[in-house]
């Protein structure tokens, strides 16, 4: 081992392979896509605020107002509905420069939501494109919607629980699946949706301000607060560097290819989506300098 590689593992504690999981409303996109159409063609923000209340004092479970709120739309198609998310998402505006590295880095990246999926994959199919898209696994309820557009009828992931999609318990399902290499889970999110999730994840991300940080810090469960995904991508290379999984100096892994399967196989509807691609010779042509050079564009403060 060269003096270089040593210096770099010692600021590798482990040489566990990664695995992200992403929150999407107010993570991904800066807006809730329920909101947009609920909203629009629901019920309407005045409503929809109530609905919101309700679960906060506990009138309400999460999926009680959610079938409400989702049961108000009526005659929007699913294409009417994609249509004026294109006009009323803003992604983060780090994303697409993060999916680059993680992809590039070859780290499974799966959106993990209480959204539905129809939605979630095409607002994704839309703004990075259909390739792109169809390498990140979307964790999340379904839905069945009326193609005329008169009824939306969520079809929840775990139908016995109050959150309609329980994030605690997918995440758990991923962790038994690849006990075996003992993955480090990455978990980004904002809001109270993420809350389940926050215990299971190695490393937390909180987005600045919002609810998910203010509960990390009144129950002092340590996390990295970030402003934008660039923020993210920038503390990410600390856990690639020197990573034989992820380090591109290093050839494909074994152990990060069971991680990818094991986090495909997630995906609420597998037929819905071409699904991962299989890892060939992952070893890359250049040097680490350049990679390096790569990886830093617009990465340093
Ligand atoms: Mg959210």
């Amino acid at each position: 081992m060269s003096l270089s590689d040593k210096i770099e593992k010692a600021h590798i504690p482990e040489q566990r392979p990664l695995a992200i999981f992403s929150d999407f409303d107010g993570t991904i996109f800066l807006q809730d896509t329920g909101h947009v159409l609920f909203d629009k063609f629901g019920c309407g923000p005045e409503r929809r605020a109530e609905l919101d209340e309700s679960i906060f004092t506990g009138e309400r479970t999460f999926k009680g107002a959610s079938e409400l709120l989702w049961g108000s739309l009526k005659d929007v198609t699913l294409e009417q509905g994609f249509k004026q998310l294109e006009k009323d998402l803003t992604m983060d505006p780090g994303f697409t420069e993060f999916l680059k590295y993680v992809q590039r880095h070859h780290i499974p990246f799966s959106v993990i939501s209480a959204g539905i999926r129809p939605l979630l994959r095409v607002a994704l199919d839309e703004s990075i494109g259909k390739e792109k898209s169809a390498e990140i696994n979307i964790v999340s309820n379904d839905a069945i919607i009326a193609a005329d557009g008169s009824k939306w009828t969520p079809l929840w992931r775990h139908p016995d629980s109050d959150l309609g999609h329980d994030k605690s318990v997918s995440l758990q399902e991923f962790k038994d699946a690849t006990e075996e290499v003992n993955p480090i889970i990455i978990f980004i999110g904002d809001g109270v949706s993420d809350l389940p999730a926050a215990k299971h994840s190695d490393v937390l991300f909180a987005r600045r301000g919002l609810k998910l940080e203010q509960y990390c810090q009144t129950n002092k469960i340590p996390y990295i607060p970030y402003d934008d995904f660039n923020d993210i991508r920038r503390e990410l290379r600390k856990y690639v560097k020197g990573n034989r999984h992820h380090d591109l100096k290093y050839g494909a892994s074994d152990d990060t290819e069971l991680v990818r399967s094991a986090a495909s196989s997630m995906e609420t509807s597998p037929s819905a989506s071409p699904g991962l691609k299989p890892l060939t010779n992952l070893k890359m042509t250049k040097t680490e300098k350049e990679l390096d050079k790569l990886d830093g564009l617009k990465l340093d403060k």
